[in-house]
């Protein structure tokens, strides 16, 4: 699959290659030619799966079938996200693939001067990110208009209602068009989300990284509870104690891998990395060196990992977990093939209790907790799992006889070829 037969113009295509985006990732692929289509779309995915691209592109694609007038412009995509960091993220990724088309992205958040937002609207704006609590300040002042609105983002909505965001959420869209397309990405689909949903969206298609149910029986999952920052410590005392495999080693952030990498290095073990600051030819040398086993240990994000032909291995470490459960299958995907035995090591902070949880429960068994002696962390990694990371809200009111919603794989307009065991929503809606 590319991002050719995905169907996107040949400005977004090029700005694409020069960002060595080489394949779509699985949410890409499902995500992009429907919302091409002009469906509204539920994504199930979190930061790390590629979603921004996976609104993004065909956000930019259908925006820029009318060319923008100069002059004053009212936004005509407006993407929602709950904090700052993100909005920024956000505006940046789009930028850089908007960089061949002649479209303004602006980006408002709280907690920043409101004088140069101001100015922004009014030198005009295609793409609005904005966080909504400085929306609704833009709003009461008259300098955001909204009425043009004919694509609506609301990225990461799982946690803008943690935050308390709906009521705002509910004020902005009462000032959109009823006419447009709206997607909307979350992790989880809990009743909140799917009231928003079902009030808000038009029939909507759910595309959702799937779990791959075909778990090879021959992998033992074994984690170590240690704090975040005695991790290093302990991925170089087993490593020294294992001195002969190669391993995979899987970490969040490109940030963090290289560092790690440099880290091993600097204990004495020869290691290298990929993620997606690298160009496809550094990622393509460091694999090289990995497989000609120059190097022991290969550091990798989920992103830089998937497409490159990594071999069989018999131990796959998570540095960190990943924050997608369906994606520690696919790690651990790149272990135990064939029969072959594996094993998939996770080093799990107290913070990540959560996400164990998660990845027991998709992998339908439980991940064996084992202590080291001298990185047992103080808090226990089992009890904080069973804490609630969240309030729950009180549910909202939501009107009946609303159409349910549609699923990627029901149907002819479900792209085909997403991928081994991903895809479509076998899962259903509700989780
Ligand atoms: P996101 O989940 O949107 O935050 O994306 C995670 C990271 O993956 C970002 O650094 C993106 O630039 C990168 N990324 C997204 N899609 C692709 C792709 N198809 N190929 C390579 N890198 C990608």
């Amino acid at each position: 699959m590319t991002f050719e037969t995905l169907g996107l113009g040949p400005a977004l295509l090029r700005a694409l290659a020069e960002q060595n985006y080489t394949s779509p990732t699985p949410i890409q692929s499902e995500a992009i030619p429907l919302a091409l289509a002009g469906n509204d779309l539920l994504g199930g995915a979190q930061t790390g799966t590629g979603k921004t691209a996976a609104f993004g592109l065909p956000l930019l694609n259908r925006l820029s079938k009318v060319t923008p007038v100069n002059g004053y412009r009212k936004p005509r995509a407006l993407i929602l996200v709950p904090t700052r960091e993100l909005a920024v993220q956000v505006g940046d990724s789009l930028r850089g693939y908007a960089r061949y088309l002649r479209m303004s992205i602006g980006t408002i958040y709280g907690g920043a001067g409101m004088g140069p937002q101001t100015d922004m609207f009014r030198r005009g704006v295609d793409v609005l990110v904005a966080t909504p609590g400085r929306l609704i300040d833009h709003i009461e002042r008259g300098t955001a208009k909204l009425d043009e609105v004919e694509i609506l983002v609301l990225d990461e909505a799982d946690r803008m209602l943690d935050m308390g965001f709906l009521p705002a959420i509910k004020r902005v869209l009462q000032r959109l068009p009823r006419e447009r397309q709206t997607l909307l990405f979350s992790a989880t689909f809990e009743t909140e989300i799917k009231k928003l949903a079902l009030e808000f969206m038009r029939n909507p298609y759910q595309v959702q990284v799937a779990a791959n149910n075909t778990i090879a029986e021959t992998i033992a999952h074994r984690a170590h509870p240690v704090d975040t920052a005695r991790k290093r410590d302990l991925l170089v005392q087993i490593l020294s104690q294992r001195h002969t495999e190669q391993v995979l080693v899987f970490g969040r952030t490109k940030h963090g891998c290289n560092r790690l990498a440099e880290q091993l290095e600097e204990a004495g073990l020869s290691a290298v990395a990929i993620h997606g600051n690298k160009s496809q030819a550094q990622r393509q040398k460091a694999l090289n060196a990995f497989k000609a086993g120059k190097a022991r240990v290969l550091v990798a994000t989920d992103v830089a990992a998937r497409g490159l032909d990594i071999p069989d291995l018999p131990l796959v470490i998570n540095f960190d977990l990943p924050m997608v459960a369906e994606d520690y299958i696919h790690r651990i995907g790149r272990t135990g093939r064939n029969g072959a035995t594996g094993e998939a090591l996770s080093l799990v902070s107290p913070d990540e209790g959560g996400l164990l949880k998660q990845i027991q429960h998709v992998l339908k068994k439980d991940v064996e907790l084992i202590e080291i002696e001298g990185f047992v962390p103080q808090r226990s990694v089992r009890s904080s799992s069973d804490v609630p990371s969240q309030q729950r809200r009180k549910p909202a009111h939501r009107p009946h006889g609303k159409p349910p919603v549609r699923h990627a794989h029901a149907g002819a307009k479900a792209p085909r070829g997403t991928g081994q065991g991903r895809g479509g929503s076998r899962n259903g809606f509700a989780r």
